[in-house]
């Protein structure tokens, strides 16, 4: 951005893994993990409990390693992930249990069958802890190095199952970095207010409007103690800095990546008001081709009663000027 100077905003493109999502990271790392532990071999069959992008990547390594996969998804999933999970090899079917209950429907239903449950909200992160080759933190001070300021002041995330905030805040305190990790936080997640109240058991009762962002409870993989800073971003600005990205640099990325991108320019704000100089990293969590019947289209967002209008005003105010107004 032009009025930053001095300051360098990098995004970490995981849109650009084989199935369009940073989940392939944690799938990858799962799969390895119940291989290594004996409890995927030959024909076992794998359950997800997702109608999203773990369903995706599940349905790819259950092909790799050939056994069957089935994902329970919720009603409301959208043609187009249906159709990826079967062009991937899996199979779905549609929970009989309403949304807060698929997971223990899956659980129930890998058990009769004598199957492997991916249980991505308990298990990603200690598989990714576990996981031997590149991480993402790895990757990215990896592909900082020679860049004027190699090591950035902040690396923002969202949290869904909480294994990439805690592999990344882990890296940044093993390597001795002095960058700060900030997670992200859309409306009706738990994460941003049991942060703030320092309560461990908060629920919301409401599901996220930001796709594999916020949660309506702390889920197991959340590591608080490895966060520097959690932000709350309201969704119609995670959807403008989404449109934003999209008009100005001609970045198709996910809502998720628009609650970064607004999280990372409140920081940058904060940043060039105390006279920092330096370089900040966000993440893109995957790309825009899921989203366009829903986060891309102006008559859905209307119907959610969300207005992105007055946040990309201010995101074009702050590339132009620098100053940030959003607080
Ligand atoms: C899952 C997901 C995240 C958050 O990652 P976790 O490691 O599960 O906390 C962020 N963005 C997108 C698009 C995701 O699907």
């Amino acid at each position: 951005m032009p009025a930053l100077e001095g300051i360098e905003i990098y995004l970490k493109d995981e849109s650009t893994l084989p199935t369009g999502s940073m989940k392939y990271r944690l799938v990858r790392a799962m799969f390895c993990q119940a291989v290594a532990d004996g409890a995927i071999r030959a024909g076992t069959p794998v359950f997800a409990a997702t109608g999203g992008a773990v369903a995706v990547a599940g349905a790819l390594f259950a092909k790799l390693l050939d056994v069957p996969f089935t994902a329970v998804v919720p009603a409301k999933t959208p043609a187009e992930v249906l159709d990826r999970i079967e062009r991937e090899g899996g199979q779905w079917q549609v929970a009989e249990q309403p949304p807060a209950a698929i997971q223990e429907e899956t659980r129930a239903l890998a058990a009769r069958y004598g199957g492997y449950f991916l249980d991505h909200f308990t298990d990603a992160e200690r598989a990714v802890a576990g996981w031997d080759g590149p991480t993402i933190a790895d990757e990215i001070f990896g592909q900082l190095e020679g860049e004027p300021n190699p090591v950035p002041e902040w690396i923002t995330t969202g949290a869904g199952t909480g294994a990439t905030s805690a592999a990344i805040g882990r890296h940044l305190r093993r390597h001795g970095h002095l960058t700060r990790l900030a997670v992200v936080d859309p409306e009706n997640s738990a994460y941003f207010p049991a942060w703030a109240s320092g309560c461990d058991d908060y629920t919301t009762g409401m599901p996220s409007r930001i796709p594999g962002i916020g949660r309506p409870r702390i889920e197991p993989g959340f590591l608080p103690t490895v966060i520097d800073l959690v932000i709350p971003v309201p969704d119609a600005a995670s959807i403008a800095a989404m449109r934003w990205l999209r008009s100005t640099v001609g970045i198709e990325a996910g809502p998720s990546t628009g609650t970064n991108l607004w999280g990372l320019c409140h920081l940058v704000s904060r940043m060039r008001a105390a006279g920092g100089q330096g370089s900040v990293v966000a993440l893109i969590g995957d790309g825009a081709e899921f989203y366009r019947l829903t986060h891309l289209s102006a008559e859905w967002v209307r119907a959610r009663g969300l207005d992105p209008a007055p946040y990309e005003a201010e995101l074009e105010c702050f590339a132009r000027t620098g100053e940030w107004s959003a607080g």
